[in-house]
């Protein structure tokens, strides 16, 4: 008797008055989720088994019953307890047409065979500089992944010979066993353990790649970035990732963008900030300065009276915007810069000018304040 079986409606996720629409719910979101098909885990079959297991018998009029009231004893008969479990034959075809209504229906037909498995997927983690995530590069990346098998075309038998229908179920993939129970026949069906559900066994397996259908190799691969992508974006190239086992679907790469900071520019979204120092007399005076841009440098009128902190947009001098057109905005936050140390030439003008100010800065710096709350205000 199989042992530390979870309880079916533990299995679903239901409680115990759960009805045959909310099972079906329970039973649909899971099977998405676990079918081996679709989940690369190497438990996702197990899962999927016992998803099945447990809505066959929750959805059984005649097996729900006995199972609230006797447990997986109820259900299992006295001698099914084999690996694979049970699955009595008339629901099982019933789940072949839920599957098929599911996922497409691949496999539709009279076997239910498992297909070739779907390879991984993988992941590239490509590092950008900050002006290549702004305006797009494209990139060629470089990394090593399982491929389906040249020799053998990616079937695992070696050139010349073919895989033959495997001799333990004749192809089917399982193998069905009548039981008898207190409770009637069963039909226990376990997956063909010689060919592993897919009906044919390789004889002479392929010499390049042991039968397995792929080998590792080398991959060069260009990856286009688009203009205005951020840290931690992800681009998805469907069908490069590792090739599935015996001509199985391949899976996806996905290469994750890290950016760089910039030494000057910060971004914030898809507008560009950038401090730049002017000196106390450049404040004062006014004065053209040369600033960086991300398109090169450009002149900077600072007008007279520039206060440390002012910010100066120039409208679309930032980021391209990576959905639609145009680009963000460049921030120009002038910071005034006071001498540390002064020549003697400069003390001295500083002391004329200091003799013709009577005011403190202090008054001039909150009107500053007050005014660009007033401009964030009037935005
Ligand atoms: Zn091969
Ligand atoms: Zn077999």
């Amino acid at each position: 008797m199989a042992t530390g079986q979870r309880d079916y409606y533990e299995v679903l996720g239901v409680s115990r008055s759960a009805d045959a629409q909310e099972l079906k719910k329970a039973y649909r979101k899971l099977a998405m989720e676990y079918h081996p098909d679709r989940n690369p885990s190497e438990d996702a079959a197990e899962k999927f088994k016992e998803i099945n297991r447990a809505y066959e018998v929750l959805t059984d009029d005649q097996k729900r019953p006995l199972y609230d009231r006797f447990g997986h004893a109820g259900v299992d008969g006295a001698a099914a307890g084999g690996p694979g479990g049970f699955e009595g034959s008339h629901s099982f075809d019933g789940f072949g047409d839920i599957f098929d209504a599911f996922f497409g229906g691949g496999q539709r037909g009279g076997r239910r065979r498992r297909g070739p498995a779907r390879g991984s997927d993988l992941r590239y983690n490509l590092k950008l500089t900050f002006e290549e995530a702004v305006f797009g590069v494209e990139k060629e990346i470089e990394f090593q992944r399982l491929e389906g098998c040249e020799a053998c075309e990616g079937r695992g038998a070696e050139p010349g010979t073919e895989a033959v229908t495997c001799p333990e179920c004749n192809g089917a993939g399982e193998i069905r066993r009548a039981q008898q129970s207190i409770f009637g026949q069963f039909v226990n069906v376990t997956a063909c353990g010689r060919c592993h559900g897919e009906g044919r066994v390789i004889t002479n397996p392929c010499t390049a790649c042991r039968g397995t259908g792929r080998t590792r190799q080398t991959r060069h691969i260009a990856v286009k970035v688009p203009a205005g992508v951020d840290d931690g974006a992800q681009i998805r190239i469907a069908g490069e990732g590792e090739a599935g086992p015996r001509g199985g679907e391949a899976g996806h790469l996905y290469v994750v963008l890290s950016v760089a900071a910039h030494e000057h520019f910060e971004r914030v979204e898809d507008h560009i900030v950038l401090e730049f120092p002017v000196n106390v007399a450049q404040a004062a005076l006014g004065a053209e300065v040369t600033i960086p841009t991300l398109d090169g440098d450009m002149q900077l009128e600072v007008p007279p009276g520039t206060q440390s902190g002012e910010d100066f947009v120039i409208r679309g001098k930032g980021v391209p915007h990576l959905r639609g057109t145009g680009r963000g905005d460049m921030v120009v936050r002038v910071t005034v810069v006071v001498p540390e140390t002064l020549t003697d030439d400069q003390r001295e003008l500083l002391e004329k000018l200091a003799s013709t100010m009577g005011t403190p800065t202090l008054p001039r710096r909150n009107k500053g304040f007050f005014e660009r709350i007033r401009d964030a205000m009037a935005g």
